[in-house]
């Protein structure tokens, strides 16, 4: 089970090179590249291993029609965070009951559109993080499966702001959950208890992440009569090369041990580790610009096509596709954008950039195209699956009409 697997990672090392340089000059960059062989087989290695669960795919991390469908089609039911989320998961033909939806915060127009949802599919399971939030589906009629979610004071994961677990912010507070259930059981179908507690774990993260859990089925084994306990995603991947990937049998293996005594369906909801290494930015260099500091590196992709490095300091791994063997120099790579956050790295070692060399940015299937922006004024990139020896657009590239489509069809100023 300790056995190193080497199918447990793709590396930015692993893309063929020859096909990336073709793709980039096919249809052009910034261009997000989605393998969806490999989007299946991290489902495969996570369902096996978490074979006692209900696996669901956290569409968050990456809500793209073409990903929901490969995982959808491949087994998992999806979760969505967001009404929004609902609708793009619809619209890629996963049936109602399939669907799992946890209200942060939910707008009025959210829980409508939930509740509206519901009327006609019943099996929808609605998870709250807030008193409140049960008041606003009760007023709308709502009495359908509901449950609740628990802050359980404990947050993991790779930065402050995923630590969702002792953030106020997410999900009913520890000793308040149990009197709230009693309630709840008269006014809905009181189905579990949800917890979402982190994001980005690995394999040395595991002892306090359990702590976390194990709190969380603790309550769960204590307010008892229920159909499921889900414990969300969290499960992290390696950015860095060195880094080795988290051993997902241990994961579930810790995931089953601590929930031993609880007398409920376990459920996950894994995103990030199904789709990150699946995804790769490819971008072209159109400036070199020697410093006295550094080799600065300009390329055509910025924070707005992927933001992680400006908003988490995340770190993404570089690959100069064109010039791999070339002799490794300290460089500085940043986009188009007139910030100062618009870097990639900084005085990174990389095979030799030389303008309209193709670099590959790794790990970016999650939580990548999903935050691109048009910040600045700029288009989003195109998205290309890749599956086996096919390959097809699945989000075309934004255009500078796209950047004014919206002010053009408002009704007033023109
Ligand atoms: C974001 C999110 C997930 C997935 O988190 P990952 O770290 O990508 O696995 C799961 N459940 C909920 C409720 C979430 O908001």
């Amino acid at each position: 089970m300790s056995l190193v697997d080497t199918a447990a990672v793709k590396r930015l090392a692993d893309w063929d090179g020859e096909r990336l340089e073709r793709l980039a000059a096919e249809y052009g960059t910034p261009l997000y590249v989605t393998d969806h062989d490999r989007i299946r087989e991290n489902f495969e290695r996570f369902s096996s291993a978490f074979g006692f669960a209900h696996v669901m795919y956290a569409a968050k991390a990456n809500t793209g029609r073409a990903v929901i469908r490969t995982l959808y089609d491949a087994g998992a039911d999806v979760e969505c965070a967001a009404a929004g989320e609902l609708h793009r998961a619809l619209a890629a033909g996963v049936a109602p009951e399939d669907l799992q939806y946890t209200a942060v915060n939910p707008p009025d127009a959210d829980l409508d559109y939930a509740v509206d949802l519901w009327e006609d599919a019943p099996e929808l399971t609605v998870t709250a993080g807030a008193p409140m939030t049960l008041d606003r589906l009760a007023e709308r009629g709502f009495d359908g499966r509901l449950s609740i979610r628990v802050n359980p004071g404990i947050g993991t994961g790779h930065h402050e702001k995923v630590a969702t677990g002792k953030d106020a912010k997410f999900g009913v507070p520890y000793d308040e959950v149990a009197d709230l259930v009693d309630p709840a059981r008269d006014r809905f179908e009181f189905v579990g208890l949800h917890a979402h507690v982190g994001s980005g774990v690995l394999s040395a993260d595991l002892d306090e992440h359990r702590r976390a859990l194990r709190k969380v089925a603790a309550l769960a084994e204590r307010i008892g009569d229920m159909e499921f306990l889900d414990l969300g995603g969290g499960f992290g991947v390696p950015y860095r090369p060195e880094e080795p990937p988290l051993d997902i049998e241990a994961a579930a293996a810790m995931v089953r041990e601590v929930t031993a005594d609880v007398d409920a369906t376990i459920a996950v909801e894994p995103g990030r580790y199904l789709v990150a290494d699946a995804g790769a930015l490819l971008t072209r260099v159109n400036t070199i610009k020697e410093t006295p500091q550094t080799r600065v590196v300009g390329v055509d992709a910025g924070l707005t096509a992927l933001v992680r490095p400006a908003m988490f300091d995340s770190y993404h791994h570089i690959r100069n596709v064109t010039g791999g063997d070339r002799e490794a120099v300290e460089s500085s790579v940043g986009g188009p954008l007139c910030t100062s956050a618009d870097v990639f790295c900084t005085d990174r070692p990389i095979p030799r950039p030389e303008a309209k060399d193709v670099l590959a940015i790794g790990n970016v299937g999650a939580y990548g195209i999903n935050l691109a922006s048009q910040f600045h004024s700029q288009p989003k990139p195109a998205e290309v699956a890749i599956d086996g020896g096919d390959e097809r657009v699945t989000r075309r590239r934004e255009t500078f009409a796209d950047l004014t489509r919206l002010e053009d069809e408002a009704p007033g100023d023109r």
